[in-house]
């Protein structure tokens, strides 16, 4: 679609801001709303309804009641699956709607919208689906007077709680296992971008899911977040967020019902750069457009970058040379790599920690700018920091946007403990042509997981979640029906 379209499209757009409770659309109880304005230029998108805590009693009424009288949990997997495939391909035929609704509440470009976050989305749910029917229960090897079966419980209603940088991918993560495993779900997006998700819970119930299963409230993290977080009929906390929110998660299943809290949290992921590695412009080009994407506003963005003292000028120089290829432009624009910053505050923080690296020392090679401010929005230039030591702000502190910081190593134990020298452990990368010392750094590497040579290898089948305080529980793959079940042992006597 060319530029003009998009725009215009954009113009037209009225986005229903109304929760989604009980199979239906609705206003919160008190009947107040925030106003959603998009970081793309500032324009006013509508007004949200503000969810508290009397909205998140009904949408767990509501989710409770479905669970219970078995609409959703007791129908076969096969029957789960089917409903949960024609949910995957509902996204899917709305892919245009959804990735405009995405790139204007969350400033990513369309590109991305389009081409990653809406397919990525319904690839996890119709996974899911797919498993489903293939999970089987085990029977425990015991003595022959006895049969003891281990089988996989839904665990009952599913607190969701996700950030504003990949909005429906973060859903999908939750939902796609959660649902399949026969919970029903109240989902509560970032105040930051709540549109897709109330558009994916009518698309779920187009495809036949129940109404009750799957709710969405709106609303902010202290109100809404908190409620569902305390919530004494809630069984789990799906949360995905910052290390800070996560250990309330941690507090509110200790001050109510000790719901199982599973927390995937920040990162500060080391890239580590060998001496040996025989493509130098390759590893700084992946360094480059891993960091950037998605305006840096990843997890997962490998934020420092370790490079070996011999070789740390000449690869400094090549990644300021491949940042500009990232300069922030329209994220209407199908040619735009590197959208806008969520909003004015996450553009102040990204400043504030540009400004602290200064002040601690660091040298901005590349960026350090705000960008395009006559747009309404808010953007920032793709900025690289070398001379940064560990122990700096920006090296410790996830700053969420745009900013990588080189810090050089000496030799292979000392780029290890740097790496490791973090609260963090959610990813890290190993670039060396040395098979033993590629095995060596990986082992060695206190993250959930480790690249080598690469860094954008990413599936639905692998598991995704961190070591220390990026979190626990793991996010996709077969590992995240753990989250969403519970193991019960039933014993059987068996009179020979
Ligand atoms: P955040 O922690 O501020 O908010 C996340 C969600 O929690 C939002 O829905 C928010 O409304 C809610 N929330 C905020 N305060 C709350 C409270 N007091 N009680 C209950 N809920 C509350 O995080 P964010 O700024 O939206 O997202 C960025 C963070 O998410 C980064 O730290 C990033 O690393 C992390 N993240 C982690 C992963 C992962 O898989 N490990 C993936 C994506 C993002």
């Amino acid at each position: 679609m060319t530029l003009s379209s998009w725009h215009e499209r954009a113009r037209v757009l009225r986005p229903d801001g109304r929760m989604l409770v009980d199979g239906r659309r609705c206003a919160s109880a008190t009947g107040q709303t925030f106003d959603k304005r998009s970081p793309v230029d500032g324009r006013l998108l509508g007004a949200v309804a503000q969810g508290q805590a009397a909205d998140v009693d009904r949408a767990v009424a509501s989710a409770r009641a479905a669970f219970e009288d078995g609409r959703w949990s007791r129908q076969p997997p096969a029957a789960r699956k089917k409903v949960l495939q024609k949910f995957a391909e509902g996204l899917l035929a709305a892919t245009d709607e959804l990735a405009l609704l995405e790139t204007l509440d969350m400033g990513k470009p369309i590109r991305f919208a389009r081409s990653v976050d809406v397919p990525a989305a319904a690839r996890c749910i119709a996974w899911y689906a797919e498993a489903i029917d293939k999970v089987y229960d085990e029977i425990a090897p015991t003595g022959p007077s006895a049969l003891a079966l281990i089988t996989r419980e839904p665990m009952g209603v599913v607190g969701a709680i996700v950030p504003w940088n990949y909005p429906m991918i973060m859903a999908a993560w939750k939902l796609g296992p959660a649902l399949a495993a026969g919970n029903s779900v109240v989902l509560k997006p970032s105040e930051k971008s709540p549109y897709t998700a109330m558009r994916m819970a009518e698309i779920a119930l187009e495809a036949g899911l129940p109404p009750g299963v799957f709710n969405v409230v709106p609303g902010f993290g202290h109100e809404a977040g908190e409620a569902l977080g305390l919530h004494p009929d809630v069984d789990a906390i799906g949360f995905t967020g910052s290390t800070r929110v996560g250990r309330r998660m941690l507090a509110y299943a200790g001050q109510s019902n000790l719901k199982r809290v599973y927390n995937e949290l920040g990162g500060k992921s080391a890239f580590l750069v060998f001496p040996d590695f025989d493509d130098l412009d390759r590893a700084a080009e992946t360094a480059a457009g891993s960091m950037y994407f998605n305006q840096g506003e990843s997890c997962n963005a490998p934020s420092r970058l370790m490079v070996h003292e011999a070789i740390a000028d000449d690869f400094v120089a090549r990644v300021a040379r491949h940042a500009p290829a990232y300069a922030p432009a329209d994220p209407l624009d199908e040619a735009t790599v590197m959208g806008a910053v969520v909003d004015e505050g996450q553009l102040r923080t990204v400043m504030g920690y540009i400004a602290a690296g200064e002040e601690e020392g660091a040298r901005c090679v590349a960026g350090g700018r705000q960008a395009r401010a006559d747009s309404g929005g808010f953007y920032v230039e793709p900025t690289v920091f070398d001379q940064v030591r560990n122990d700096m702000r920006i090296a410790r502190e996830e700053i969420f946007g745009p900013v990588l910081s080189v810090i050089r190593f000496r030799d292979e134990a000392h780029a290890i403990a740097l790496a490791n020298d973090s609260a963090y452990g959610l990813q890290a990368s190993v670039w060396s042509s040395h098979i033993d010392r590629a095995h060596r750094v990986a082992r060695a590497l206190r993250a959930g997981t480790v690249h080598v040579n690469q860094y954008d290898e990413d599936d639905i089948t692998v598991p995704f979640g961190g070591y220390k305080q990026s979190g626990n529980g793991r996010d996709k793959s077969l590992h995240a029906f753990d989250k969403y079940t519970e193991l019960k042992t039933t014993w059987l006597r068996i009179n020979a």
